[in-house]
């Protein structure tokens, strides 16, 4: 049985979302003219290459000092592990709560994610239809997170701007960050969520009907 608009030959446009009868592996939208194909191609290995990327990125932006601070003149480097121990002797509590979820938990989560949802796109996984949806919901959920580590500039230029710290300068380590944050939203812009649709329509059908069955006698 056919079950998706893929086995069907059908292709949907990502900029208008025109749904469009598939003539080539790669063909022009009639109403956009923009090129798609029925999926995003090397999906998995470019969402594994950028993810791979992001993770060696997160040690130099952990090893590297993040800032030099001024107190009482004196230059001092931080990385972001010293930085939220000096926000915590200042007494910034909440400051060192919102830098340690955007600077650890954040992309942790989400390198996490990455690579939970490509072992569940390239494998026909035990998931159910329904756990599979709350996976994809969960990394989509984390997407705009990103933008957190916007905010912990924003705080930091506040911070000085209050006189708490005489002044702060940028240092190696927010390079590693910065592209570590780009290469997460690449990875997850590369990812193609249908790829878990269809790793579940491979799975044989008794499976599925299997835990159809049950999900039906738990309730
Ligand atoms: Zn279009």
């Amino acid at each position: 049985m056919k079950t998706n608009a893929k086995a069907m030959g059908l292709g949907c446009c990502p900029c208008c979302h025109k749904v469009v009868k598939m003539q080539a592996e790669t063909q022009q939208c009639p109403r956009c003219h923009r090129s798609f194909s029925v999926r995003k191609i090397n999906s998995l290995s470019h969402t594994f290459a950028w993810t791979i990327a992001a993770l060696v990125m997160l040690v130099p932006a952990n090893l590297y000092p993040m800032m030099i601070y001024y107190t009482l003149g004196q230059p001092e480097a931080s990385t972001i592990l010293e930085g939220i121990a000096t926000f915590i002797q200042f007494g910034m509590y909440p400051v060192a709560i919102v830098i340690f979820i955007a600077s650890f938990v954040v992309p942790l989560a989400k390198i996490i994610g990455l690579f939970i949802l490509m072992y569940h796109a390239k494998r026909a996984s035990k998931l159910t239809v329904k756990q599979q949806g709350q996976l994809y919901h969960i990394v989509e959920f984390l997407g705009p997170w990103s933008m957190l580590d916007v905010f912990v500039v924003a705080i930091m230029a506040a911070v000085v701007n209050l006189g708490f710290l005489s002044s702060i300068e940028a240092a190696k380590g927010i390079t590693y960050f910065g592209l570590m944050v780009v290469f997460t939203m690449l990875a997850a812009e590369s990812f193609d969520a249908r790829l878990l649709w269809d790793a579940q329509d491979q799975k044989p059908k008794t499976d599925d009907s299997q835990s159809q069955l049950n999900e039906a006698k738990s309730r």
